[in-house]
């Protein structure tokens, strides 16, 4: 189904981040990007046209496992993508934007694919490495990342350390307030997904995002997994997981973001 390779729908994003992705109209631009996060998440997911996406209630009942709706893998992590011009050049003064990059893996050979093959090849200097991104086709993001050999966000540390400091500061910050899981895999309960299922419900609320938050504790309470699989580059796709991940496995997946530390050591 080409529902594996699109995005969905924004709507159970907060506004406090912005998701990477491109528009239709930024087919000839480049975007240059670093990888900040070494931790992916991971969740299956069922997609229905209309609603988007909603996590595979599983090992609970899961009403569209049961209607026969395939899912997929999704998962996400957190790139710092800098201002740059079309070309992918980085922009004077230095800015950028942490953004939330959340992806599927196709037919298997989809963007988790692409990236774990970079990461095969350059281990975690993939984190201190800029990739340009273009993407061929908007509607289903097709992306193409070529690996740079400089790293912007380092260059910054060499020439001006506070500046630098100031990078990390703001991102920590960011990536605390970020719940990246709600937009790889938005909670619902099993009662509305079956309504979806039924084709009663086929559009999802974008006015009120509070109650349908709340609605998914429910969710929770039945046994799903509070922490969300966790995964890398390194992971396969499968079910194991980097040392670094699985160190952070045990619930403190936001506060494990060692990649500026990373940086400030590779220099
Ligand atoms: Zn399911």
């Amino acid at each position: 189904m080409a529902t594996e390779t699109t995005f969905g729908d924004d709507s159970s994003l907060g506004s406090r981040f912005e998701r990477f992705k491109f528009a239709e109209d930024e087919q000839s631009k480049k975007k240059r990007i670093v990888f900040i996060d070494k931790v992916v998440l991971k969740d299956r997911v069922h997609y229905k046209d209309g609603y988007g996406y909603m996590r595979c209630l599983q090992p609970e009942n899961c009403p569209a496992c049961a209607a026969g709706m395939t899912s997929n893998e999704r998962f996400g992590t957190k790139v710092l993508e800098y201002y740059t011009n079309m070309d992918g050049d980085v922009s004077k003064p230095f800015g950028y934007t942490v953004k939330a990059f959340v992806f599927g893996n196709g037919k298997g050979n989809g963007t988790y694919s692409i990236l774990r093959s970079f990461y095969k090849s350059f281990g975690d200097k993939m984190y201190v490495r800029d990739f340009l991104v273009s993407c061929s086709n908007p509607k289903f993001q097709t992306l193409t990342f070529i690996p740079q050999d400089t790293c912007a966000l380092k260059d910054l540390k060499v020439a001006k350390p506070e500046a630098f400091e100031e990078v990390k500061a703001d991102y920590q910050k960011k990536v605390s307030e970020m719940d990246i899981l709600k937009v790889v895999a938005p909670a619902v309960t099993a009662d509305i997904m079956q309504k979806v299922v039924n084709g009663e419900i086929v559009r999802r609320s974008t006015k009120n995002a509070a109650p349908q938050g709340a609605s998914a504790a429910p969710v929770a309470a039945q046994g799903q997994p509070s922490v969300p699989p966790v995964s890398s580059f390194a992971g396969g796709g499968g079910t194991s997981v980097s040392a670094s991940a699985a160190s952070v496995g045990a619930g403190k997946v936001d506060e494990a973001r060692a990649v500026m530390e990373d940086i400030a050591g590779e220099l």
